[in-house]
């Protein structure tokens, strides 16, 4: 078999792994193998323990200072994969694993396959699905540059599931020295506001678009939320006007998506947010024009005003 150990760069967030590397150590188990985790950041006994939950046998941890972390967690990983010659990495598609993945490849010389939403091994192949042109083709991509094969994949391409794993074997990993790359230091961290229901996480997803006509109408679009206990999205055309920040975008350059229902109001469905939507469970589409892209991936669809649609709805909802 082509891969025998299979590592997940983990990036420690609010004191717990990020989501996407729960996601990814739930797809390598599948793999059967040995399976580890290389952790940034403070770590603690109950994220080594859930590490270990989730599948991971050994944590190589790596406890990052004052400055940026990820050229010298390149640098240490690559010393890793010298030593330890795992056969494939697996990242998250978030600013920092990119950040490493990229500085990895480089050290490594060899490549790294972005964006993937599959990751299959048949024999001695590791083949890569991702998506091209905004969702519309799927494109398969072997490996033929030899182990370590380094990919990075998106968020929800995997459900997050824990196993029975127990506490994994912790290994202290030193931070090499990397001279300028590594001397940037971080001056400060910028939390996002944060109000009801996680985007990613939410059950129901209420999203906005331009067909809602202005901003004073988002008021129906967070009162419809609250209603259903939602999270609100939107589309980039309402980001770019600003009428909500960009943290609430959903699509290609926003976040992706996967909700039991994803309510899609006055937006058109281009491919570019399509993709950040369309594994939603139910999809709803309020549209005044039939024709709308949006309606070709939705289980439901009501053609009509959103100004008409969503008060009724809130009637509905309120006399419930
Ligand atoms: C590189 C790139 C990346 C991009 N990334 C993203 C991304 O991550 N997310 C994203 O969303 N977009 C993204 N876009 C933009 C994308 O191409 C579209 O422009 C955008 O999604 C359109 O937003 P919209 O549906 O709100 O607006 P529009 O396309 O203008 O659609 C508005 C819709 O509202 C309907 N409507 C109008 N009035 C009413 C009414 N009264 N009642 C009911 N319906 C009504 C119209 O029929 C229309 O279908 C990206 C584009 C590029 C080039």
């Amino acid at each position: 078999m082509a891969v025998n150990t299979t590592w997940v760069f983990v990036e420690e967030q609010d004191g717990k792994p990020a989501a996407i590397s729960l996601e990814l150590l739930t797809k390598a188990r599948t793999f059967g193998g040995q399976l580890a985790a290389v952790l940034l950041g403070t770590g603690s006994a109950e994220l080594f323990a859930e590490l270990g939950r989730y599948g991971a046998t050994r944590v190589f941890h790596l406890t990052p200072d004052e400055r940026l972390p990820t050229a010298a967690a390149a640098a240490a990983m690559a010393e890793l994969v010298g030593s330890h010659a795992p056969d494939l990495l697996l990242f998250g598609l978030t600013s920092t694993d990119r950040d490493v993945a990229g500085r990895l490849s480089a050290r490594l010389g060899k490549p790294v396959i972005s964006n993937a939403i599959e990751v299959a091994i048949d024999g001695d192949d590791v083949t890569v699905t991702n998506e091209i042109f905004g969702g519309a083709q799927l494109v398969d991509t072997v490996f033929r540059a030899g182990a370590p094969y380094l990919v990075l994949a998106r968020p929800k391409s995997f459900p997050a599931e824990p196993g029975d794993g127990d506490t994994p074997e912790l290994i202290p990993v030193e931070m090499p020295e990397v001279g300028q790359a590594g001397s940037a230091v971080v001056t400060g961290r910028h939390v996002e506001e944060r109000e009801g229901p996680q985007l990613e996480e939410a059950a129901v997803v209420v999203s906005a678009g331009r067909g809602m006509g202005s901003v004073d109408q988002m008021a129906i679009i967070e009162e419809l939320a609250g209603l259903l206990g939602a999270a609100v999205g939107a589309t980039r055309a309402i980001v770019d006007a600003d009428w909500i920040p960009y943290s609430r975008q959903v699509g290609q350059t926003g976040k992706t998506v996967k909700p039991d229902v994803y309510i899609a109001c006055g937006v058109s469905g281009a491919m570019q947010h399509l993709v950040g939507m369309k594994d939603s469970k139910v999809i709803i589409a309020i549209n005044k024009d039939e024709e709308a892209p949006i309606f070709g991936v939705s289980d439901l669809g009501i053609v009509g005003d959103v100004h008409k649609v969503l008060p009724n709805l809130i009637a509905a909802l309120k006399a419930r």
